[in-house]
Order: structure tokens, then C-alpha cells, then sequence
């Protein structure tokens, strides 16, 4: 079940990673700008994808121990997908301090967005699909991997004791799949 959402959301993710990259290009090479129906498209498509996939991993980590979340993304994604990430993060906050900077509240009307805000919303949104898209790879991975006790009962990644036979979780190596 928790595989299937996320299964489900990361089409999501990548089509609101596609869909922002369009945007951003249109407004920062174009000059374009897009409906307001579009802009509120792509920012409640943000909340629709993040929120499952905070309750998910949630309930993956079992929600006391943030560091496996941490450690988890760390490990389960590839290293050009972490990277990717934090260039949108970068990115974002570039565009966002130039805007703010430069910006003079030059809002064209007639139902649209300006071209400058609709740049910064679109890094951001560009920032948050990519970003999100790590958290529903790493939570694939993982239950893919199912970390298991000695006595092969699936177990969280948080978890000392297996849930099922109470046997101790070996702690180490779960995460690097040693
Ligand atoms: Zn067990």
C-alpha cells in the first residue's frame, strides 16, 4: 500500500518537474507568461505530492528518529539524483533573492502573473518537485530493500526490536545494504 502511493505520486512529481521546467523557460527565455489556472495547477500539485509522501516516509521511519530519514536519502538515492536536488535548492534561492532585489511590484493585471514572479515561482516549484522526487525515490528504495531481523521479519528502519519475534535489529549497516 505505501508502495503503491508513492508509485503513484512520483509520475506526479516528474510530470511537476516537467511542467515547472516549461514554465521557467517560457518566462525567463520567452518572456512568456502562462494562466493563473496553470500557476495554481503546479503549486497545489506540490501539496498533493508532498503531503502523501511526508505521511508515508513517515510512517517509514517511524517518525522519532529524523536522522534515518536523513540517512536514508543520503543512501538510497543516486548520487546524481542528490545532486540535481540541491542545484534546484540552490537555484531557488538565487532566483528568489534577485527577485526580491529587483522586483518592484510591476504586476501586469489581467489575470496573469508578471513574468519576473512567475520565474521565481517557477524555480521554486522546480526546486520543490525535484526535492520531493528524492524523498519518493529513497522511499521506494527502501521498501524494496525491506530491512529485515535476524529472523528475516520486515522491520523498520528505526526499529531496534523486530516488531513480530523482538529480537534486536542490527543498527548497523541497514541503511549502506551491507
Ligand atoms: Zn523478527
Amino acid at each position: 500500500m505505501r508502495r503503491a502511493i508513492l508509485q503513484a505520486l512520483l509520475p506526479v512529481c516528474y510530470l511537476g518537474i516537467g511542467a515547472s521546467l516549461v514554465v521557467h523557460l517560457l518566462a525567463l527565455v520567452a518572456g512568456r507568461t502562462v494562466p493563473n489556472s496553470i500557476v495554481l495547477l503546479l503549486h497545489g500539485g506540490i501539496f498533493v505530492v508532498a503531503i502523501p509522501t511526508i505521511l508515508v516516509l513517515r510512517r517509514i521511519t517511524d517518525a522519532t528518529r529524523p536522522k534515518d530519514l536523513w540517512k536514508l536519502l543520503k543512501t538510497a538515492n543516486p548520487s546524481w539524483l542528490r545532486w540535481l536536488s540541491s542545484v534546484g535548492a540552490v537555484y531557488f534561492v538565487v532566483v528568489f533573492v534577485v527577485f526580491a532585489m529587483t522586483h518592484q511590484g510591476r504586476d501586469p493585471g489581467g489575470g496573469r502573473m508578471s513574468r519576473e514572479t512567475l520565474v521565481m515561482f517557477s524555480s521554486g516549484w522546480l526546486g520543490f518537485y525535484t526535492g520531493l522526487s528524492t524523498y519518493l525515490y529513497a522511499g521506494l528504495r527502501v521498501d524494496s530493500r525491506q530491512w529485515r531481523c535476524p529472523n528475516g521479519h520486515a522491520v523498520y528502519p528505526s526499529s531496534r526490536y523486530c516488531e513480530e519475534c523482538g529480537r534486536p535489529v542490527a543498527a548497523r549497516g541497514k541503511v549502506n545494504g551491507a
